[in-house]
C-alpha cells in the first residue's frame, strides 16, 4: 500500500483506532473503508458484530489482524480504559439513536447518549488521547419558523426560500444583505443558529438534549483540560445496512429510521406511512460520501481538532412525502414490479410513535467549516443513492420477506 498523504502533503503514520459502536451502520462502513484503503488498525467495540462479520473472517483476508472485535457493553466493562489507552484515537459511535425510542424509552436514551459516554470522554482526557465523538444534527432542534402562527407572512417567506438549494439561498440573502434577518428562520444547520427543543413532555427531545450536553462537556474538556476533540453532527446519513427490517433481522414490533421503515413497506408491498402528512423536510447524504469526510477527519488531526463538523448534503433536500414518492419509483425500477395504486397512507404521529413525539421540521447543513477545514463535498444525488441502497435492500431481503409472508396452511 502506497504511503498515504494528509491534506498538507505530509505522510500519514499508521494508527490504532478504538472504535466504540463499530458494529452499527456507520461503524461498519467506516471499518470497511479503513481496512480497504488505509494501513490503520481497528479495535472494534460493540455488543453486536453481525454488520462487520465479513471483515472479521479468518486469516485469508488481506487485512487479517488489523481489525479485532471486542464484544463489550461500555455501560459496565472494565476493559474500556485499557482499550482506549492502547489506541491513538477513539471514535465514539455508540448510542441509542432511533426516534421511536426517544419518547418511549427516554431514560435509556438519556443514559446511552450522555451518561454512558462520560467515561469515554474522561479516559480520553486523562490519557491525552484524541476523541472523535458522534453527535447529531438534531442538536439544532426545530426552526424558529415552526413556532410562528400558520398564517404568519414570515412562515410563507421561509417556505419560499426553502425551495432553493442552500447555496442559492445564502447567495440571494447575501446579495440583499439579509442573512442576519432571515437565517434563524431557514438556515437550520448554521453554526450560529439557535438550538430549539420542544417542551419537557415532548420526550422526543431527550436524545437531542443528551447529545447537546455531551457536546458541551467535550467542548469544556477541550477548553479547560486540553482534550483534542472533533465533534461530528451527521445529517441523515443513509445507505445499505442501516437499521433492520422488522420481523427479518430485527423485532417485528420495533420501528427503525425512515429508510428502513419505507424499505420494509416496499418489500412487503404495503403503502408507505407518512407521519403527520410527511411535510417535514430532511437532507439525505449517501453513507459512502459521509465516510470520506470522517476519514479526512481521522487523517488530518491538525485541521479537525477543536472543530464541530456538520456532515450532510444540502443539495438532497426533500419532504418525507417526496422521499416516499422517489423511493416508490426507484423500487419499482430495481425490483421490476409496478408500484401500488395508492403507494402512501397518512398516519398521525401519536398513532405511529405514541405520546411525546415531536418532529424537526427542517434541517439543512451549513457546510462552511467542513469545506474550509477539509475541502469535503458530498457527490451522490438522492436518486443515485436510493438506487444503490434499494438494490441492496431488494437483494438482501426480498427472498426472506417472501418466505416470512407465506402463511402455514391450517391442518
Ligand atoms: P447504529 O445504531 O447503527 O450504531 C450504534 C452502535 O452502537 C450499535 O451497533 C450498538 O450496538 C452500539 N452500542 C450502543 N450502545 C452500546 C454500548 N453500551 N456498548 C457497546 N456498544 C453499544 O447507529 P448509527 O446510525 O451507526 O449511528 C452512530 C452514531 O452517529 C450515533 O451516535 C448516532 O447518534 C449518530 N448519528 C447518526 C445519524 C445517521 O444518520 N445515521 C444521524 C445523527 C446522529
Ligand atoms: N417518518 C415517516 N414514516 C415512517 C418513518 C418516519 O413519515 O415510516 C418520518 C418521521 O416522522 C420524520 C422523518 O420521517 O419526520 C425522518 O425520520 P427518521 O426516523 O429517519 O429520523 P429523524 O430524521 O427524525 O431523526
Amino acid at each position: 500500500m502506497a504511503t498515504r498523504m494528509d491534506l498538507d502533503g505530509r505522510p500519514i503514520k499508521p494508527m490504532t483506532i478504538c472504535m466504540i459502536g463499530a458494529g452499527g451502520f456507520i461503524g461498519s462502513h467506516l471499518c470497511e473503508k479503513l481496512m480497504a484503503e488505509t494501513p490503520h488498525k481497528v479495535l472494534a467495540l460493540d455488543v453486536y458484530s453481525d454488520k462487520i462479520k465479513h471483515l472479521l473472517e479468518p486469516d485469508s483476508l488481506p487485512w487479517a489482524g488489523r481489525i479485532v472485535f471486542h464484544r463489550l457493553n461500555i455501560k459496565h466493562d472494565s476493559r474500556l480504559e485499557g482499550l482506549i489507552k492502547m489506541a491513538d484515537l477513539t471514535i465514539n459511535l455508540a448510542a441509542i439513536c432511533t426516534p421511536a425510542d426517544y419518547n418511549t424509552r427516554p431514560l435509556d436514551t438519556i443514559y446511552s447518549n450522555f451518561i454512558d459516554a462520560l467515561p469515554v470522554v474522561k479516559y480520553c482526557s486523562e490519557n491525552n488521547k484524541r476523541l472523535i465523538h458522534f453527535s447529531t444534527c438534531e442538536v439544532y432542534g426545530k426552526t424558529i419558523g415552526s413556532f410562528l402562527p400558520k398564517d404568519s407572512p414570515l412562515r410563507k417567506f421561509s417556505g419560499f426560500f426553502s425551495s432553493y438549494s442552500q447555496l442559492t439561498l445564502v447567495n440571494r440573502l447575501q446579495k440583499h444583505g439579509r442573512v442576519g434577518e432571515w437565517s434563524g428562520y431557514v438556515l437550520v444547520g448554521s453554526y450560529t443558529s439557535p438550538c430549539i427543543f420542544g417542551s419537557i413532555e415532548k420526550q422526543r427531545w431527550s436524545y437531542a438534549c443528551a447529545k447537546q450536553l455531551i457536546e458541551r462537556l467535550i467542548y469544556a474538556e477541550g477548553a479547560e483540560n486540553g482534550l483534542d476533540f472533533t465533534i461530528v453532527r451527521p445529517f441523515n446519513w443513509i445507505g445499505p445496512r442501516m437499521d433492520f427490517i422488522p420481523g427479518i433481522d430485527g423485532p417485528s414490533e420495533s420501528v427503525p429510521r425512515v429508510l428502513a421503515c419505507f424499505s420494509n413497506n416496499l418489500l412487503r408491498r404495503e403503502p408507505l406511512k407518512l407521519v403527520d402528512g410527511g411535510e417535514s423536510q430532511r437532507t439525505f447524504v449517501y453513507i459512502k460520501d459521509a465516510i470520506e469526510a470522517v476519514l479526512l477527519m481521522i487523517e488530518n488531526p491538525d485541521r479537525a481538532n477543536g472543530h464541530i463538523f456538520n456532515v450532510g448534503n444540502p443539495n438532497n433536500e426533500v419532504t418525507v412525502r417526496q422521499l416516499a414518492e422517489m423511493m416508490t419509483k426507484v423500487y419499482a425500477k430495481v425490483s421490476g414490479k409496478p408500484s401500488l395504486e395508492s403507494p402512501t397512507i397518512d398516519v398521525s404521529s401519536k398513532e405511529f410513535y405514541g405520546e411525546g413525539y415531536d418532529d424537526s421540521d427542517k434541517r439543512i447543513p451549513d457546510m462552511t467549516i467542513i469545506n474550509r477545514q477539509l475541502g469535503w463535498n458530498p457527490k451522490t444525488t438522492l436518486w443515485d443513492l436510493l438506487e444503490s441502497t434499494l438494490t441492496y435492500q431488494h437483494r438482501t431481503y426480498a427472498e426472506a420477506i417472501k418466505k416470512s409472508m407465506v402463511k402455514p396452511i391450517a391442518s
